[in-house]
């Protein structure tokens, strides 16, 4: 997969591309990142990249020229191919999963990252998506395109280990809940014990503990979720208790 990072803090990547999984993917030419700085594309004097906005308000906006022939080089560099171009933007639609999952089956993106209040909407003409992290504002898009390079990397063949499955995860586990808590050793820490069922070496019960507490943790911070789950009448009970209390 090929993911090219469109940025005026190309800086801000160096480390996230060089360490851990998605460094090492990189060094193994599993996933190709680049980061391109939108300022040398700017064509004035100063290479500016921000300007007041019409109608007045607060802070600056992002000019559509340098992003335009940022974005218009990169396509050039892989022209049989079409890249989907992602905006980072609070005016997004939220990321989840599943969004992450439909980014993952394009073979290139292109990442926008704002700045300041925004960029000029003329721009949006060569977005194909826009795309949140969440329901809070941040100040600028490169936190929310390393988020999204992170994540979508997860799914490109060969990034995760074959110790690290995708499916038993928060948001798929058991059909879109959340994880069940996990332990490792020692089996008894500063007076706290694993619970026996994990020690038992019975799968089938140790299953069930798992999907029951998945279904607790669920209940108690995203009872959403559950919406979309298929329960059982015991199930269903539990989650009425949980959410009683
Ligand atoms: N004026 C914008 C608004 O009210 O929607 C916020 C601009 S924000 C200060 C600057 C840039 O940070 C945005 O253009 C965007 O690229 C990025 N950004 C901030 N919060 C974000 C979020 N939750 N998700 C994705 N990008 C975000």
């Amino acid at each position: 997969m090929r993911i090219d990072i469109l940025t005026i803090f190309p800086e801000m990547f160096s480390s996230v591309l060089s360490t851990s999984i998605c460094g090492k993917a990189i060094e193994r030419g599993i996933l190709n990142v680049y980061t391109h700085n939108i300022r040398d594309y700017a064509q004035s004097k100063h290479k500016n990249t921000d300007d007041y906005p019409f109608g007045g308000g607060a802070g600056m906006v992002m000019l559509a020229q340098p992003i335009f022939d940022c974005i218009e080089a990169v396509k050039q560099l892989e022209s049989d191919k079409t890249p989907h171009i992602v905006f980072l933007t609070p005016r997004g639609k939220t990321l989840t999963q599943s969004k992450v999952q439909d980014l993952a089956k394009h073979e290139w993106l292109i990442l926008l990252c704002g700045h300041y209040e925004g960029v000029d909407e003329r721009v949006m003409s060569l977005v194909d998506e826009e795309i949140s992290i969440g329901d809070y504002v941040l100040t600028g898009g490169e936190i929310p395109a390393m988020v999204v390079l992170d994540c979508v990397s997860r799914y490109v063949d060969g990034v995760l280990g074959s110790s690290e499955s995708l499916g038993d995860e928060s948001f798929t586990l058991f059909g879109g809940l959340l994880e069940y808590p996990q332990y490792t050793r020692p089996a008894e820490f500063r007076g706290m014990n694993v619970p026996d069922v994990l020690l038992s070496g019975n799968h089938a019960q140790i299953n069930k503990w798992r999907r029951q507490q998945a279904i607790i943790k669920t209940a108690e911070n995203r009872p959403d979720l559950l919406e979309k789950v298929q329960l059982s009448e015991e199930e269903k009970a539990l989650i009425e208790s949980i959410l009683k209390k």
